[in-house]
């Protein structure tokens, strides 16, 4: 008997868990696999071969789900509020919009770094809770029984928010096989997702090296501005930064292999709304940029605008519509390309540990996006706070 269940190699497998959520006798777990990332494992003893786990997944599909060609509306943004903006990744249009969805009674889901230092998404009720997932968190998200969690919500009538990467929400809206109205989604634009173990390797390396950490910021634009990637934690009441795992990221070995297979790295986006960094801004709106953040903000369905439009939400921002292409970077163009020596990386990460690659491998990047070394210790001599890690 041909066996209908996932078993897609490891470039063909996102991670978004639609097949785990959908299997009807749950014969499906995700596990961690060496670089710490996790697959479905199917229990054979468990599975009736009825083929659902399969026909959910959005990944290995020919056509993708996605809401248009092309977007609707392209906007650059600011939210008002100052702090607001300190606490988002860009702009802050997140808030804004999920400011008024929870006006209206909607429960938020989206990442968050626990207090166990794991990225991992939860639900939210209030704007307190909400707050937590302010920030990107360069590590994929651990989604758990989110996407049964979502469905359970918008069985019961409650409007819901769902945010993720574009594999992530592309597998929600599988794992669903209908729309809601009352679910709005929103996409990231992203790079690719790094592994869960060699951040948790990099926090026991701070905790080791510094003492116990209490807290950490994946990009902390409030020190050198918003187009600077550098990370900042706290360790005995003190702030320290870094930029070695800022560094590792941008070198590319540790996403995960799936992200350079990536099936929404284009302008055709499977949620409502699309968020990233306005890259391009200074092309687009001249005296806009103050470096403290802009979103970009791609509207892709009528229901993601009829929601944009919404006095509460344009009277809580600065907006300026963007009528060229200058917004299209190269995540909305192509995944990211595997280096060269990622398997090398892996086999030396195994055999020598983290702290070695760390040491190998973070030194490699000079030049993060938008910022050389060159850039970077003129600002920080210009404000006088440099301490090396
Ligand atoms: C791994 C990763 C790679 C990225 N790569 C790019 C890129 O190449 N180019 C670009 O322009 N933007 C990238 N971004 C996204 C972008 O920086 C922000 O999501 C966007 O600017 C939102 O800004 P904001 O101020 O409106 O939102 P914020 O309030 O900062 O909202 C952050 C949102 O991101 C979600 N989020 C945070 N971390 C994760 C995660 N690990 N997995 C899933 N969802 C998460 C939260 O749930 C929340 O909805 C990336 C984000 C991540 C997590």
């Amino acid at each position: 008997m041909e066996n209908k269940y996932v078993n897609f190699g490891n470039s063909d497998c996102c991670g978004c868990t639609a097949c785990y959520s959908a299997c009807p006798k749950n014969a499906i777990t995700m596990s961690e696999n060496e670089k710490g990332f996790k697959y479905p494992v199917v229990d054979e003893s468990l599975c009736i071969n009825c083929g659902i786990c399969k026909g959910v997944c959005d990944f290995n599909k020919r056509e993708h789900i996605s809401c248009s060609d092309s977007p609707l509306a392209v906007y650059g943004i600011k939210h008002l509020n100052e702090n607001v903006r300190n606490e988002s990744r860009s702009g802050g249009v997140f808030t804004a919009i999920t400011d008024v969805l929870l006006e209206r009674g909607a429960v938020i889901f989206g990442a968050t770094l626990d207090d166990d230092f794991v990225v991992r998404h939860i639900k939210c009720s209030s704007k307190e809770e909400r707050d937590k997932l302010r920030g990107s968190k360069y590590v994929q998200s651990d989604l758990s029984d989110t996407f049964k969690a979502v469905e359970q919500e918008l069985k019961s009538g409650r409007i819901v928010a769902f945010s993720g990467t574009g594999c992530q929400v592309a597998g929600l809206k599988s794992f669903l096989r209908k729309d809601y109205e009352n679910l709005y989604t929103f996409d990231i634009v992203c790079h690719g997702v790094p592994s869960p173990k060699v951040f948790g390797d990099y926090i026991s390396y701070i905790n080791k090296k510094y003492g116990k950490i209490s807290g950490f910021n994946f990009r902390d634009k409030t020190l050198l501005g918003w187009d600077m990637h550098i990370e900042s934690f706290m360790v005995k009441g003190k702030k320290r930064i870094s930029r070695m795992y800022a560094q590792l990221f941008t070198t590319d070995y540790i996403s995960r292999e799936s992200c350079y297979n990536c099936k929404y790295t284009n302008i055709s986006r499977p949620g409502d709304f699309t968020l990233a960094d306005f890259w391009g801004v200074d092309k687009a709106f001249k005296g806009f940029n103050d470096n403290k953040g802009v979103s970009l903000l791609l509207v892709n369905s009528e229901k993601g605008n009829d929601l944009f439009e919404d006095a509460n939400v344009k009277n809580v921002i600065e907006f300026n519509k963007c009528e060229s292409d200058v917004y299209i970077q190269p995540q909305l163009k192509q995944p990211a390309k595997k280096p060269n020596g990622y398997d090398t990386f892996w086999q030396e990460y195994e055999q020598n540990g983290f702290d070695y690659v760390m040491k190998k491998y973070s030194t490699l990047n000079k030049k993060i996006g938008l910022n050389s070394n060159k850039v970077l210790i003129k600002r920080f001599v210009k404000r006088k706070i440099f301490k090396k890690i």
